[in-house]
């Protein structure tokens, strides 16, 4: 689609997006038959189209239209069309994706820091982009998981297969944009220099993919294109040019007659050296040389101390301060076959090309297929030298809801802090006695990482990656939640409080069992009641209702104090030396009941005094309230639970 409007734009068009509010089955037919390339798959992808809903063909329709507009005669090429199913892929909304980090930074979208950034050891374009999809949507089933799993286990136990496949790897240009550049008529003869360089190295490449049935099964997917590579090797030349304007594309012995005006070119050019060295015999000026511009075409160029000397038949063209320009019969005589030879070749080979371009169009969707197999490698490839470079292990998938890490650590933090300032931590989750963990702890203790870690290692395990961790057993999630910090939106109109509000009810709506929820600050952007009892009420909502696996980090320290069933308390390590506090980034199984908001304070540079003078402030505040504010909240929340 991106090529086609480049496409479009370079023909000045603009495409109409025509939505299709009723499903049109002879529209969708008509075009497949005009666009599918391997008419094996037309009664396949008919059957398929026939068993969607009326919505889903709807959809099809205005997609198919749209590409059908912007595709100005050119033929689409559709391999496949596949229907995804919703529930074979973990759901991760817009705000979970940026709180993640997964391809960018929250804050300024910085791409560098992101988890897809980090972990991304793909050697292709192709491999790159479905490594980023792969993240983007991990896998709710466990074969498909383990399939990935074991292909990824062998490499990583194979180290020398695995540096030969990247060996491999690092050769192979994007066949995926070269098969829209073919497809939409704008490959130009090193677009196929490049897609032959690549096709030569697939026999070795097959030959070393590894045993597991994802190698078998990649074999199989994987077309050598011999014919492709046949007819491209018999035609190109070793360094073809990147215009289609140009001569010399093709190999000698393609075709005779390109030969034949070749040689006349090149002839022309040895007469025209020739001529040269017999003009300075025959006039005694050594310097004359035959040069050649786009305004005059061939001259001769005599230094202005010897034009004096130049015979009459040759006629002067041009003076510059330095040289005299002359022409003569002959000379002229032999430029005008030299260019026409010229012409006609770059017509013929242009002409040769446009018929070679439009024969391996024919095959783009082999060739397609073929880069689909080689993004999986390249992905495979990837998530092992991941593994082996950042010391991570095999996680054990189950089918249970349980997430149990030992030592797990952050992908992206450890990374920017180094791996030996991290402190890994462990994570014991389920949806019974397990279920909600209250995480407690000082600012910059650690929270929002520890809530990222336990997303990051639940989505990599899921995406077949290794896990940085010692150990992990991770039951499969069907929809990962976060909501992780007070973030603006106001370019979208909405304030702090109203972002947290919109994120928590999207959460309680959408949860299931199977989720995992990470909420970190919720109910701070109110006044303390109002957010203290917010807090209380959707963790217990949480708990009570949904019973799936949560981590809830908060600042409302009150909310450990009537920890029910099923939920238990966790806190962020903090040592107190005198006036100072030191973090220990350990998550720990007890309660901490106090913010130590005063003492980060301090870290951050508040003038002492104005510190003092909080502490005595706090100091009145804390004899003085009574529980109401706990109470009040407690009383909220059993009265949402029990209105519901
Ligand atoms: P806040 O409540 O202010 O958002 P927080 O408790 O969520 O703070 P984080 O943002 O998670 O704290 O962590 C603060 C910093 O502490 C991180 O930028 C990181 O450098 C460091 N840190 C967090 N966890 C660890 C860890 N396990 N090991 C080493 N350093 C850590």
């Amino acid at each position: 689609i991106k090529d086609s409007l480049a496409v479009c734009r370079e023909l000045g068009a603009k495409p109409v997006f025509r939505v299709f509010d009723y499903p049109d089955m002879s529209a969708i037919s008509d075009l497949f038959q005009k666009w599918i390339a391997d008419k094996n798959e037309i009664n396949q992808i008919s059957e398929l189209v026939e068993s969607l809903t009326n919505e889903s063909i709807s959809s099809l329709n205005t997609i198919i239209a749209y590409v059908d507009e912007i595709s100005f005669g050119v033929k689409p090429v559709f391999s496949s069309i596949y229907k995804e199913n919703s529930e074979s892929s973990v759901v991760i909304d817009s705000a979970t994706r940026r709180n993640l980090e997964l391809t960018e930074a929250r804050i300024d979208g910085d791409r560098r820091n992101s988890l897809f950034a980090k972990i991304d050891f793909t050697k292709t374009a192709m491999g790159s982009r479905l490594l980023k999809q792969t993240i983007l949507n991990p896998s709710t089933e466990i074969e498909k998981i383990n399939f990935k799993l074991d292909a990824v286990e062998e490499l990583v136990n194979d180290k020398q297969k695995l540096e030969n496949l990247v060996k491999y790897l690092v050769q192979v240009r994007d066949l995926d944009r070269l098969c829209s550049r073919i497809s939409t008529h704008r490959a130009n003869p090193k677009d196929f220099k490049m897609l032959l360089d690549s096709i030569r190295l697939l026999p070795e490449l097959s030959k070393e993919l590894g045993k597991k049935a994802f190698f078998t099964e990649l074999n199989s997917q994987l077309d050598l294109l011999p014919d492709v590579f046949q007819s491209l090797e018999s035609s190109l030349v070793e360094t073809p040019p990147t215009k289609i304007n140009e001569a010399g594309i093709f190999k000698q012995g393609f075709s005779q007659e390109i030969d034949r005006l070749n040689e006349l070119r090149q002839n022309g050019r040895k007469w025209l050296a020739q001529l040269e060295q017999e003009e300075r015999e025959r006039t005694g000026i050594s310097s004359i040389k035959v040069k050649y511009n786009n305004v005059f075409g061939y001259f001769f160029e005599i230094p202005k101390g010897q034009a004096s000397k130049a015979p009459d038949y040759f006629e002067r063209k041009q003076t510059l301060t330095n040289v005299e320009r002359f022409a003569t019969k002959e000379l002229k005589q032999r430029e005008l076959e030299i260019l026409s030879a010229k012409g006609k070749q770059i017509e013929l080979e242009r002409e040769e090309f446009i018929k070679l371009r439009a024969d391996i169009a024919n095959e783009v969707y082999r060739i397609q297929k073929t880069a689909r197999a080689l993004a999986k490698l390249d992905l495979i490839c990837s998530l092992s030298r991941l593994a082996i470079k950042r010391n991570y292990i095999r996680p054990e998938i189950l089918d249970n809801n349980k997430t149990l890490i030992t030592s797990g650590r952050h992908p992206v933090v450890e990374e920017v802090i180094g791996e030996h300032n991290f402190i890994p931590n462990d994570v014991n989750l389920n949806t019974e006695e397990r279920r909600l963990a209250i995480l407690t702890g000082p600012n910059m203790g650690g929270k929002s990482t520890y809530l990222r870690q336990i997303g990051l290692i639940q989505l990599l395990a899921q995406a077949g990656s290794f896990v940085p961790a010692e150990n992990a057993r991770i039951g499969i999630v069907d929809r990962i939640f976060t909501r992780i910090g007070a973030a603006d939106d106001l370019s979208r109109g909405d304030s702090t409080f109203m972002v947290e509000m919109r994120e928590a009810s999207v959460i309680v709506r959408k949860a299931t069992q199977k989720s995992l929820v990470l909420i970190d600050e919720v109910g701070r952007g109110t006044a303390t009641n109002d957010g203290l009892a917010l807090a209380s009420a959707i963790a217990n909502w949480l708990l009570e209702k949904i019973k799936c696996r949560t981590v809830f980090a908060t600042h409302f320290h009150q909310l450990t104090n009537d920890v029910k069933p099923g939920a238990f308390c966790l806190a962020v390590g903090v040592l107190e030396k005198s006036n100072e506090i030191v973090f220990t980034h350990r998550i720990n199984e007890e309660v901490c009941n106090k913010s130590f908001g005063l003492e980060v304070a301090r870290l951050a540079g508040l003038p002492e005094e104005l510190v003092l003078n909080a502490m005595t402030l706090l100091d009145n505040l804390e004899s003085n309230s009574s529980n109401t504010c706990l109470n009040k909240a407690k009383d909220l929340s059993s009265k949402v639970l029990i209105e519901d």
